[in-house]
């Protein structure tokens, strides 16, 4: 089954709990939503992004604003920087989010995996440029230090998919903080909740960045302006905010272990669980019939699981997972 199928099945269906796109609940902040709606400047601005934005950005990451770019989302900079590593061997580790295979097919790149262990930890051992994902979407786990300096030591450059880098619940090592040849991919679509304002940053060397920027004339142009300001106007709450998510969605996280009558590695960030069913198909199609939608594995390269969302509130969590036990468990 592709995605389109499965969201086809899903909107057939109509479920009761969708625990399928990660598409948080929480509500925005308010601080943002009043500065978007103060916007009244709909102009053009410098395909980089406005010196506002990339300054805010700049010293939430203790950069330099000439080290940040706008881009019109996360998925938007990873295409970006794989498009600028394109001559390069591009690796990334399994289960892999299926948006790196979007970009690498509509660019006609070749994206080499690495495998896993049953802790989802990678092994880093062939040179290349690796593009990585933590916390992990759709295992929620995060890299020890140790592998973080792993993968460091062994990458020409690595393309660090920091979108769930808000929401971590016992720490977590960027290898920005261990090598300068990285380039973060940073959104805040889902700190802010707020998938459909397309906005993000890419942290990266100036040479880096210049490219970045020479992607956004060829594709966008300039990422939307009126977004960058109301943003770049709330960035000191992203403190707050990360604390209050962080918080919100390590509950959910802690509920699932509890509730779900399956195993799985518990997250160490972001809002998914991943685990295993045997048969994802199976799973996913008995789960529907029950009322919850959730995604099969082998959209992310790994038919033995399925991953679930966490983004209903508690009380609604519960009942979802009750039924994903009835459809899709086993004795633990
Ligand atoms: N990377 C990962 C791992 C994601 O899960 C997502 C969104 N689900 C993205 C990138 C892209 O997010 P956006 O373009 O909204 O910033």
């Amino acid at each position: 089954m592709d995605f389109a199928e499965v969201l086809t099945r899903i909107k057939e269906a109509s479920p009761k709990h969708r625990l399928d796109i990660g598409d948080p609940d929480l509500p925005p902040p308010p601080e943002l939503l009043d500065a978007l709606r103060k916007e009244k400047d709909f102009r053009y601005g410098p395909a980089e992004g406005l010196l506002e934005f990339r300054e805010a950005v700049a010293s939430a990451f203790g950069v330099e604003p000439g080290e940040v770019v706008a881009v019109a989302g996360g998925r938007h900079g990873l295409a970006a920087l794989m498009w600028v590593f394109r001559r390069r061997r591009l690796l990334t580790p399994t289960p892999y989010y299926p948006g790196y295979f979007d970009i690498a097919g509509t660019f006609e790149l070749g994206l080499g995996l690495v495998e896993t262990d049953g802790g989802w930890m990678p092994k880093f051992a062939e040179r290349g440029v690796y593009v990585v994902n933590y916390p992990n979407n759709p295992t929620g786990v995060v890299l020890p230090r140790e592998k973080v300096r792993e993968l460091v030591d062994v990458a020409e450059f690595v393309i660090s998919d920091e979108i769930y880098r808000d929401i971590v619940f016992n720490g977590f090592t960027s290898p920005m903080e261990l090598s300068s040849s990285v380039a973060v991919v940073y959104s805040f679509s889902k700190v802010f909740s707020v998938p459909g304002l397309r906005i993000g940053a890419v942290i990266a060397p100036r040479n880096v960045a210049r490219e970045v920027a020479k992607f956004n004339r060829a594709t966008v142009n300039v990422p939307p302006t009126p977004t960058q300001r109301a943003v770049a106007s709330v960035v000191d709450i992203l403190p707050r905010r990360r604390a209050e998510v962080s918080e919100a969605y390590r509950r959910r996280a802690e509920l699932a272990a509890g509730w779900l009558k399956l195993e799985f590695v518990r997250p160490g960030g972001a809002f998914y669980v991943f685990p295993r069913v045997g048969d994802d198909v199976r799973c996913f199609e008995a789960a529907l019939a029950a009322g919850v939608s959730l995604l099969p594995g082998s959209l992310y390269g790994d038919p033995r699981h399925v991953r679930l969302a966490l983004v209903e509130d508690e009380e609604r969590l519960k009942e979802a997972f009750t039924a994903v036990n009835a459809a899709c468990g086993g004795p633990r």
